[in-house]
């Protein structure tokens, strides 16, 4: 049987960044992907946004590592050329009763370490983006757009000069504790193959409990329950008249249908909330009606006809639609008993912009469970 030293599970962009981390750190690194291509899921179907860290409790792992990790993601994009902009991001008030709404946002982020949120009034918005209808406004300057895809190819071509090796349609099924790391086995398009590793890292994102599921030995109760919230896209037809991405006020289980912007300053719209039992990426064009309503509140211009479905994602929640928001799970043996594995659950957003947080988060698991 083969036996390599680290195995992460996942080439999503916390796999790589974990990947990465671990390669740059002299583990020998494979990384195991059941699809044919690395990037096909969670990490293709967002909004690809850099976020400041505006909306998360304070002291949470979300919020922390949303802050770290952002600063860190801006580097990263430079210095490896990743197409990124930092076009800033309006969080709106339509009225006055809304207000307070801003305020509590404003105190959250203060208290989350982000102080680079500026007052606006309905007019001083409206000289930034003359399309926008709103009475305050919260500018975040520092938020940004990354391209997602280039940031992937950049962290695998990173572990990858670090000796890590990415093996494609290399599905885990199965995995046990043994005394010296874990025995895995894998059903790749050679067949089923068996594996040996002293460290095993969970990065499979909708998959995780799954994955986790399937490795013999953990406590009882370590794994929590997965509840699905997709977000469903529709494309903006036609040129947009904003440069910056603009928020409506969140609600409690995503941050309300936003307009945020691609490299290429195409708008799009979303995503929405709504609770599913099943994995499915359609986009029902009639959700689309309530998309109408929600952007003229602060754009009113919005043309009839100009919204075009355009994709979905899917968020791998801990808790359902009446719970409040659960934080990142980066679980290690002090969780579920098994040294040298990290099970990452809950990943969602803000898990592109924290990837690089999140990676050194849990090297610093492994190194301390030796
Ligand atoms: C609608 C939506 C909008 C979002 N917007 C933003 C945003 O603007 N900014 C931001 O910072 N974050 C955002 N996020 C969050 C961000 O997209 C995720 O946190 C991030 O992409 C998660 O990456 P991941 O690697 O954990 O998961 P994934 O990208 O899903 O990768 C997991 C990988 O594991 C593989 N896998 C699963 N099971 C197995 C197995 N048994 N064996 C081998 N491989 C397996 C899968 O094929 C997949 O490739 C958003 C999320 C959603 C859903």
């Amino acid at each position: 049987m083969e036996s390599v030293q680290t195995v992460v599970v996942g080439a999503g962009v916390v796999g790589l960044a974990v990947a990465r981390e671990l390669a740059r750190s002299g583990r020998e690194v494979v990384i195991l992907e059941r699809e044919n291509a690395f990037g096909t899921v969670t990490s293709a179907r967002n909004s690809e946004v850099i976020h400041a860290g505006i909306y998360y409790e304070p002291g949470s792992l979300k919020a922390r590592l949303c802050v770290e990790g952002r600063q860190r993601l801006v580097e990263f994009c430079r210095s490896h050329g990743v197409g990124h902009r930092i076009c800033g991001k309006l969080i709106v008030a339509a009225g006055d009763a809304e207000r307070a709404g801003l305020e509590r946002i404003e105190r959250r982020a203060r208290a989350a370490g982000v102080d680079t949120l500026r007052w606006l009034d309905g007019a001083e918005a409206r000289l930034l983006e003359p399309a926008l209808r709103c009475r305050h406004a919260l500018l975040s300057p520092v938020t940004g757009i990354v391209d997602s895809h280039g940031l992937m190819l950049a962290l695998l071509g990173d572990a990858e000069d670090h000796g890590a090796m990415l093996a494609l349609l290399s599905e885990l099924t199965r995995a046990a504790v043994r005394s010296d790391g874990f025995e895995l086995e894998v059903s790749s398009d050679a067949g089923p193959t068996r594996l040996r590793c002293h460290e095993l890292v969970n990065a499979t994102g909708l998959g995780a409990q799954r994955v986790a599921d399937r490795i013999e030995g953990l406590a009882p109760g370590s794994v929590p329950p997965l509840h699905l919230a997709k977000g469903n896209y529709f494309s903006l037809a036609g040129r947009c008249p904003f440069s910056r991405l603009v928020y409506p006020i969140p609600n409690e289980a995503g941050l309300g249908v936003h307009l945020t912007l691609d490299l290429a300053g195409q708008g799009r719209f979303g995503p929405d909330v709504e609770w599913v039992s099943e994995i499915g990426y359609d986009v029902d064009p009639r959700r689309g009606d309530s998309f109408y309503a929600e952007i003229r509140t602060y754009w009113p211009d919005l043309p009839d006809g100009a919204l075009r479905p355009a994709y979905a994602g899917m968020r791998p929640k801990l808790v359902g639609p009446d719970a409040p928001a659960a934080d990142f799970r980066i679980d290690g043996a002090d969780v579920h008993g098994a040294a040298g594995l990290v099970n990452l659950f809950g990943i969602e957003s803000p898990g592109l912009t924290g990837c690089l947080a999140i990676a050194e988060r849990v090297r610093e698991a492994l190194d301390a469970s030796g």
